[in-house]
């Protein structure tokens, strides 16, 4: 779907995958102007494909185009663009039961051609398609994760809560440095104190307390996971008290030592979720309980994914049916 100055959202095409032709002074190449969202899309056990929560990316992408100076695609538009592609791929949505999906991609360039700075009149919305396997094939398994000093994601005033390629293209050496670390996983602290856990690359955090989870509150320097939201209100449901709050690194340390803090994951669009088992730090490293997956952490993704996925009723109405 195209858009320009003047005459706004217009000319809808479905075509066949293809390489788009740019010309080398597009305003995206050099100003990064883009935005994009990654969402599932799932067979049913009868047989049906529905995509999970589709209007909380398209209200996200709303957030991230505000952010970036590019027009607002209708939460409609968004949500109908995917629902033509899904229906023009069906038969490359994985069968039901287990957690393979048809993962989409839909995201907005800059279509102008120059070299001026200043925000673009011509953009594209595009949604492409591709199979996803599991992300756990195995079986679910831990991460270990690098406490990142050197780097920052994201600062106050910045662009952290907006889902664009320039905070990707910033993670990239921390993720090197946390692998040259011996971990998988690189998470990000707050940019002025170096000590708020904020999120872990490309997943938000939970930390687990018993019956009580918190996770990280949106600063504006994270991202607002759609998986994150929707556990806030599913460890609810199952009886957890889960609320959003501040947990430094020192805290995270002290209370996985004394015990209280029973269990930490992540979760996200890809994984659903997944369990932090150990954590490294320029100040040390620990284990994270016994760096096995937790109890609460698989009974979160069994009830989580068992929504998306169609095997439990979905109380929330978060499902949406496109064939
Ligand atoms: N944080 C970042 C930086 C991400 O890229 C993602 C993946 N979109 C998330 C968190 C999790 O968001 P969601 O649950 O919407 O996939």
């Amino acid at each position: 779907i195209k858009w320009t100055e003047g005459r706004g959202w217009h000319d809808a095409q479905l075509t066949p995958y293809a390489p788009l032709s740019i010309d080398p002074a597009n305003m995206t190449l050099h100003y990064a102007q883009e935005i994009f969202e990654g969402l599932k899309a799932y067979r049913r056990p009868d047989g049906s494909i529905s995509l999970f929560r589709p209007e909380a990316n398209a209200e996200r992408f709303q957030i991230s185009a505000r952010r970036l100076a590019m027009p607002e695609l209708p939460v409609e538009t968004f949500v109908a663009a995917c629902d033509a592609l899904v229906r023009q791929d069906a038969e490359w949505v994985p069968p039901h039961g287990g957690e393979e999906s048809l993962y989409l991609r839909p995201f907005m360039i800059a279509a102008e051609v120059g070299l001026g700075v200043r925000p673009a009149n011509e953009y594209l919305f595009i949604v492409i398609a591709s199979p996803a396997g599991a992300y756990f094939p195995g079986g679910v398994k831990p991460v270990s994760v690098w406490l990142s000093d050197n780097y920052v994601r994201a600062v106050p005033g910045g662009m952290g809560f907006a889902k664009t390629g320039g905070n990707y293209a910033a993670s990239l050496l921390a993720q090197a440095e946390a692998a040259e670390k011996g971990c998988d996983q690189v998470v990000w602290l707050d940019a002025l104190e170096h000590r708020w856990v904020e999120e872990m690359g490309g997943m938000n955090l939970y930390f687990v307390y018993g019956n009580k989870i918190v996770t990280p509150e949106l600063t504006g320097s994270l991202l607002a996971g759609i998986t994150r939201a929707s556990l806030l209100q599913v460890a609810r449901d199952l009886g957890y008290e889960p609320e959003e709050g501040r947990i430094s690194t020192d805290q995270w340390r002290r209370d996985t030592e004394n015990g209280t803090l029973t269990e930490v994951f992540a979760c996200g669009t890809a994984a659903v979720i997944t369990p932090v088992g150990a954590v490294k730090s320029a100040g040390g490293e620990w284990t994270q309980g016994d760096g096995q997956p937790g109890e609460v952490t698989l009974r979160l993704r069994r009830a989580l994914l068992d929504i998306q996925t169609g095997a439990a009723e979905d109380t929330h109405g978060w499902t949406h049916r496109v064939v």
